[in-house]
């Protein structure tokens, strides 16, 4: 480890709040680095001096002033309309591809010729056989008296 990097873990060293991977790094470059250990023990005597501090109660006002200006107002739902955005926006999209698809069909049909459809019609036979099985074809219409 360099001693760029050992100097940005320094205060999490001190703080005891390192991986210990890095702990172990950091404690041995340190061992052989005079300018990391020395800015070490700058850590170690300002980390002293912060907890042999006098702690004190702030005043309840402070709390108030903190708290309204911390305060995040609760995000209202998006909406279009009254409608909630999301369902518009899938609408939207939904739209969209329908139009994609649309305008890809109209230009696809615009360079494929259409398929020639040939209808022919064989003439009756009338001759019965037994292995012959008959179909009959009715009018649409007649479909339902059937
Ligand atoms: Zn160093």
């Amino acid at each position: 480890m360099k001693c760029n990097e050992v100097i940005k873990h320094l205060n999490d060293f001190v703080l005891e709040e390192l991986d210990q991977e890095t702990e172990i790094q950091v404690n041995e470059h340190c061992a052989q680095c005079d300018t990391c250990q020395k800015a070490l023990t700058e850590r170690y005597a300002v980390a002293d001096l912060l907890r042999g501090s006098e702690r004190f109660e702030p005043p309840a006002h402070l709390y108030r002033r903190v708290k309204r200006n911390v305060y995040v107002p609760k995000k209202e739902k998006p909406v279009f309309w009254g409608i909630p955005r999301s369902f518009v926006y899938a609408v939207a999209m939904f739209s969209l591809g329908v139009a994609v698809m649309r305008a890809i069909d109209v230009y696809v049909m615009s360079i494929q010729p259409a398929a020639k459809i040939e209808a022919r019609t064989e003439p009756l036979r009338l001759e019965q056989r037994s292995d012959t099985v008959e179909f009959y074809s009715v009018p649409a219409e007649n479909l339902a008296r059937i």
